[in-house]
């Protein structure tokens, strides 16, 4: 079994960035520059901006974090959004999510300039993704395909099963794994909460991504011998003898399931870190584009 480290993955996306963001500003160009808008102090939210900051330093790109109450009206944030939108200097936004409830996630999603937009949320960017046009892809499908090629995971052929369908994840990794290119050309089946025979399917992916939410819900029983499994699931479940509290859940119960695969992805240390490299790489794209 090939464990698929999203440490060792992303060090290299990264270290690719590094060089081509310094390359830039030695030639005396502006480094590419990230905003993020945070809404609130939601634990898990402020966890990953302050990591997506942090990995922007390591890799040159500048950014900018814009911090609003979490009681803060819907138009104060989308003047914020319009202000980066009309700043030459920003080259990406992305707004995180879940935002409170009195605020339009679609609204702000739709606001975001499509030029800017390197979490690939807008109707535009869906739609491009869609048709196989150049876009911004949302960056955990980005981040998985980014891990596939690195550890050179044949997919051509291959039967995918997707457990999930949601816009940032399930939805655009199905169409990625469908599309005629490099690590697509996949049979994808795409399963929901609504698919009565779950099991069923997920015994004949030979690659199975599980992007659904419930800690370890993925069990051997629906893994078939030789898999490929990609555990995309992130979830805090409370547990008193962890030094914060909590300990992350993958959707895949790991310790059982890995030994009957060829190839699976830790959580943590899988695909949330390969999202984060999705992000970079989309704010370099949208710095190329807009510069
Ligand atoms: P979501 O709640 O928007 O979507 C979940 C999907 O799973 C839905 O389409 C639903 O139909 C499906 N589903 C729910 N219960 C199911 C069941 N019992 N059987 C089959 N399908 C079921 O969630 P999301 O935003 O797509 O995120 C999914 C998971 O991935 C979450 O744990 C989230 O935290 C995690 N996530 C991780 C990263 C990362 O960087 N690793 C990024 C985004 C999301």
């Amino acid at each position: 079994m090939l464990l698929l480290d999203g440490k060792i993955a992303s060090a290299a996306v990264k270290a690719a960035l590094q060089a081509e963001t310094q390359l830039l500003v030695q030639s005396g160009k502006r480094a590419p520059h990230l905003a993020a808008i945070l809404v609130g102090t939601n634990g898990a939210s402020e966890t990953y901006v302050a990591s997506k900051i942090r990995n922007c330093e390591e890799t040159g790109i500048r950014s900018t974090l814009v911090r609003l109450e979490s009681d803060v009206q819907e138009s104060v944030l989308l003047a914020a959004i319009d202000q980066l939108n009309n700043d030459p200097g920003v080259d990406g936004i992305l707004v995180q999510l879940p935002l409170p409830k009195q605020i339009s996630e679609q609204k702000v999603i739709e606001a975001i300039n499509p030029t800017k937009d390197v979490d690939g949320f807008h109707p535009s960017s869906a739609g491009k993704l869609v048709q196989g046009l150049s876009t911004f892809i949302p960056a955990t499908p980005y981040g998985i395909m980014l891990m596939l090629e690195y550890f050179n995971i044949e997919t051509k052929g291959k039967h995918a099963v997707v457990i999930g369908r949601s816009n940032i994840v399930g939805r655009p990794m199905s169409i990625l794994l469908s599309s005629n290119q490099q690590r697509g050309n996949c049979t994808v089946t795409i399963c929901h909460s609504q698919t009565p025979n779950l099991k069923e399917i997920c015994l004949q992916a030979d690659i199975l991504v599980a992007a659904l939410g419930r800690p370890e819900f993925v069990k051997a029983d629906m893994v078939k011998e030789g898999a490929v499994v990609i555990d995309v699931g992130i979830t805090r479940v409370d547990d008193a003898t962890a030094k914060k509290g909590f300990r992350i859940k993958g959707d895949v119960a790991f310790a059982e399931v890995a030994p009957k695969t060829s190839a699976i992805t830790p959580v943590p240390g899988g695909v949330g870190l390969m999202t984060i490299a999705g992000l970079l790489k989309n704010t370099l794209q949208a710095y190329k584009q807009n510069a």
